[in-house]
């Protein structure tokens, strides 16, 4: 990069840094992640060093906080409240042990603690009474929010000794608290607050002390300002001594001797995190002597003897590079983005599904567009929104075929639907995901026949429909690409293995619209066999507690199709099994079992069974295992951590049990 391109690009970066930091500082109501933020403070950074002639003293490079509001009084901090530095990994942390052992000249111990997601604030104790409590602001000049702050309940007004002293801390909103908020703001019609963060900020910034009352928010104290050295030798005595004086401090705190276990440390709560009942971003980690820190002394911006240890983000920015088609085994054509591989929560994401067009539309996406991703659920990655502001002009409109990619028949949307779909049956888009469908673990469950070999082997037409499955020859196989003697002769075994598979398995493996594998399994458990399944009425269908209207008729004209009759027959003649093999449906009157009729849900890591022997065991009793607590629920057995489906349950006063009392239940 040359200086002009360099200089155009840090205005660039300082100018999108400053209306963020804007919006979030000062507002309380951020446009961005955090992550899109961090990424571009850390090219700004870059260029700045590789450039240092670009340097200067208002970049939001080397500023704390945003600007202060006017509507307050202002306080001096008497020292600089800073900002952290950021480890965003090991490698990170490891550098940062080096920097500090190499200036102290010795091993140093390390105090970690989580991170709160919060504000930062100061109190000020004269004689042991709370005089007055401030925002970080810019660092410098802070916020008197002093009335706002004595409506925690965990800020003492009084201490148990009669101390002179500053305090600093994270005020926070807990999860609870901001679930309420918004609950109240929704049932309002006004905007939802983006996250508990900025949520805490703005109450706390609110000039009328009685709106900050209603937050429920709270306090942790995590330091002594201008330091503890009067009172304390090390920062993890200085918080004993918070302790001692009647402040809350977080206990979650850990003294480590060396970096790897200050990187064990941090490891253990990527996980435990989503239990806590607030929010945290990360770790700070600080050098725990107060002399080996005051060596190490600060920037301008934040202490060389901490670091923030951020957690992988769950909201990232990425490239939206494409929009492509796919049309599903139910002809609905779903539009996919094509994502630039992006890290997110740990895991390299690339595509996401955009559902339909109207969601295109609602959240006005081009492609080319930068595009916020998140895991949906933690697990499928979903495309929040569009950053408009940083489009160059070179985005396109995406527009939504007319006709089906695949077969080309004219596309039509059904009443009451948002989804296009292909309605043409022989469309080979549907007939080869019908296909994948038939083979997948909770269908046959025919290992060696993913995704790939079917396309193959209906794009060679060798399979157009599932009872050709069960031709398929040992030539035919060894003349696909990459199969050899060995994975031909697994996957005619399990194909064979596949015929004697219990009825649900078939039955959901046909793709009768409606019907999924819980409902498959209810309806192969009542029936018994398809013959009988095939002769029944709608009425007797409904007569079963979870099958409804939709998915009686859906059956009904499944059956009633000469095709359906004419495929059964040849999949029988393969010697596909039609019979239900599973235990009979234990019924409430039959069983004198606890567990007979009753719904239970499961939660957390159980130590002895596995979630799904749990289940089956529980089933095999009669009971019915659900994956969502609501008042339908008799029991919850909860794990190790168990979540918010525990909280849950107890909200809703039902029984909980833990893994113990389920096993001793069930060797009874
Ligand atoms: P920071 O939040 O990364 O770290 C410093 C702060 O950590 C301290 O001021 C303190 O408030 C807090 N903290 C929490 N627990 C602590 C503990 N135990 N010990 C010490 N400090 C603790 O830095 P920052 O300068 O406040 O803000 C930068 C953060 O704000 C980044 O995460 C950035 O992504 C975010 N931000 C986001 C946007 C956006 O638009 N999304 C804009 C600006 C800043």
């Amino acid at each position: 990069m040359d200086l002009q391109t360099a200089e155009l690009k840090v205005n660039d970066l300082r100018s999108l840094l400053n209306q963020y930091g804007y919006e979030y500082y000062v507002l309380d109501q951020p446009t961005v992640p955090d992550a899109e933020y961090d990424r571009l403070m850390q090219e700004l950074l870059e260029i700045e060093a590789a450039f240092p002639q670009l340097r200067t003293p208002d970049s939001p490079s080397v500023r704390v906080g945003g600007e202060i509001l006017d509507v307050f009084e202002k306080v001096e901090h008497r020292t600089p409240m800073l900002s952290l530095g950021n480890a965003f990994n090991e490698q990170d942390l490891k550098d940062f042990d080096r920097r500090v052992r190499q200036a102290v000249g010795e091993e140093v111990s390390y105090v970690c603690e989580l991170k709160i997601d919060g504000l930062a604030v100061s109190l000020r104790y004269e004689e042991g009474l709370f005089i007055q409590g401030a925002t970080r602001g810019d660092g410098s000049i802070g916020e008197d929010i002093t009335a706002n702050l004595k409506t925690i309940k965990s800020v003492p007004l009084r201490l148990r000794e009669n101390a002179t002293l500053e305090v600093r801390g994270e005020a926070y909103m807990p999860k609870r608290s901001f679930e309420a908020l918004n609950k109240a703001k929704a049932e309002r019609g006004e905007e939802l607050a983006a996250n508990p963060r900025n949520a805490a900020a703005g109450s706390l910034r609110q000039l009328d002390p009685k709106i900050a009352a209603t937050r429920n928010l709270d306090v942790f104290l995590y330091g002594i300002g201008g330091g503890g050295e009067a009172v304390a030798d090390s920062h993890s005595e200085g918080l004993d001594y918070l302790d001692h004086l009647g402040f809350k401090t977080n206990k979650e705190r850990r003294k480590c001797s060396t970096i790897n276990e200050v990187i064990e440390y941090v490891t253990s709560w990527v996980d435990k995190r989503p239990h806590l009942p607030y929010e945290i971003d990360g770790i700070v980690i600080k050098v725990d002597s107060y002399e080996h820190q005051s060596m190490l002394g600060t920037t301008a911006k934040s202490p060389r003897w901490a670091i923030a240890y951020k957690f992988p983000a769950e909201e990232v920015v990425t490239t939206l590079l494409d929009i492509e088609l796919s049309v599903g085994r139910t002809g609905v054509v779903t539009p996919t983005a094509i994502l630039k591989p992006v890290k997110v929560a740990g895991t390299t994401v690339q595509r996401a599904s955009l559902h339909n067009e109207d969601l295109i539309r609602e959240k006005d996406i081009k492609i080319g567009d930068q595009v916020v991703v998140k895991k949906a659920g933690d697990i499928i990655p979903e495309v929040v929104n569009v950053l408009a502001e940083q489009r160059t002009g070179d985005e396109r409109d995406f527009q939504m075929p007319t006709h089906c990619p695949e077969c080309e028949s004219e596309l039509v949307r059904l009443e009451g639907e948002v989804a296009l779909r292909c309605i043409n049956p022989k469309c080979p888009a549907q007939i080869r995901e019908g296909l994948i469908h038939f083979v997948s673990r909770d269908a046959m469950n025919i290992d060696g026949l993913g995704e790939k070999v079917i396309s193959q082997l209906f794009a060679a037409k060798l399979i157009s429909d599932v009872a050709d499955i069960y031709k398929l020859t040992r030539e035919q196989l060894l003349a696909l690409e990459r199969m050899g003697e060995k994975s031909v002769g697994n996957l005619l075994k399990a194909i064979e293995a596949s015929k004697s598979n219990s009825l649900e398995k078939l039955l959901f493996g046909l793709g009768i619209r409606h019907v999924g594998a819980k409902a498959a399994k209810t309806i192969a458990q009542s029936f018994g066999s398809m013959e009988k399944l095939a002769a029944a009425q709608k009425e007797e269908l409904t007569a079963i507690n979870e099958i409804g209207d939709k998915m009686a008729d859906s059956i009904v004209a499944f059956f009633e199709q000469e095709e359906a009759e004419e495929l059964l027959k040849e999949l029988a003649a393969a010697g596909v099994n039609m019979e239900y093999k599973g235990p009979k449906p234990v019924t409430a009157e039959e069983s004198d079992s606890i567990f007979a009729g009753k719904t239970v849900v499961l939660t957390g890591k159980l130590e002895q069974l596995s979630r799904n022997e749990a289940k089956e065991k529980i089933e095999a009793f009669g009971g019915n295992v659900s994956g969502s607590v609501s008042k339908k629920t008799h029991l919850v057995i909860a794990g190790e951590d168990a979540g918010s489906k525990l909280t849950k349950a107890e909200e809703l006063g039902i029984e909980v049990w833990d893994e113990e009392r389920l096993l001793a239940e069930l060797n009874k």
